[in-house]
């Protein structure tokens, strides 16, 4: 006997398995939050990993993306969405769509989320995953979203997932005065993953959680052929 009806080589594990595996390795690495727990539970990251990638898109690693761009470690979403502290109520922009992955966990507990994508290309994929999932808490933009969204500002929350060159001063402006805002900053190939909380009385307290590494995040809206 050969192949898939082979007794001796085990059947691959179910993607609900996969996805149980997943949110254990979470756990055991420090997300707790059983709302953030909850959301990367319910979002098929398949759905968001190419083709290429299938059999890896339940695996705790970064992967490549259209655009020469990644979509985020699991673990890294878990951490930075914890550390958000989301509210219900909350308005979040986030910057650097991507796959649209963390867009999709924050959609779960936040009532809107606002994402800015500078990749034309990446920006349509994203929308065909957010109509295809029925999310209807989604506003996406093509633009610059260094610059933030000022006409939608201020905001309780704001999501950086690409790598700021320095503090993100455009967008800590456009924070509610007791925001909370998570961005890793830095130049290198490994920046600080950042957490700016408003005092209330226009200033912040700044926390270094980790490091992390992200792709640039980069001026301007990208030129595609
Ligand atoms: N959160 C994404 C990961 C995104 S990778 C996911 O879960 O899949 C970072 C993304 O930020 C890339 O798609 C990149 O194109 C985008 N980006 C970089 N600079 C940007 C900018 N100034 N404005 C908007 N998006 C930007």
């Amino acid at each position: 006997m050969a192949g898939a009806e082979d007794p001796a080589k085990p059947a691959a594990d179910s993607s609900e398995t996969r996805l149980a595996r997943l949110v254990l390795a979470l756990r055991s690495q420090g997300v707790s939050d059983p709302g953030v727990l909850n959301a990367i539970e319910t979002t098929p990251r398949d759905l968001f990993t190419p083709e290429l990638f299938q059999e890896r898109a339940w695996e705790d690693q970064a992967l490549p993306i259209a655009c020469g761009q990644t979509i985020s470690q699991p673990f890294i979403v878990g951490l930075m969405t914890q550390a958000l502290g989301v509210e219900k109520r909350d308005r979040i922009l986030e910057i650097g769509t991507g796959s649209g992955y963390q867009t999709t966990v924050l959609s779960k507990l936040a009532r809107l989320v606002y994402t800015v994508e500078r990749y034309r290309t990446l920006m349509a994929e994203a929308e065909g995953r957010f109509k295809q999932l029925g999310l209807t808490n989604v506003i996406t933009r093509f633009g610059d979203g260094g610059l933030g969204w000022p006409e939608q500002a201020p905001f309780d929350r704001i999501l950086v997932t690409a790598a700021a060159p320095g503090e993100p001063k455009a967008l800590l402006s456009q924070l509610k005065p007791t925001g909370v805002l998570v961005a890793p900053v830095g130049k290198g190939p490994v920046q600080e993953l950042k957490r700016y909380r408003g005092d209330g009385q226009g200033g912040f307290d700044v926390e270094i959680l980790t490091e992390v590494r992200f792709v640039p995040l980069l001026d301007g809206v990208a030129r595609e052929l």
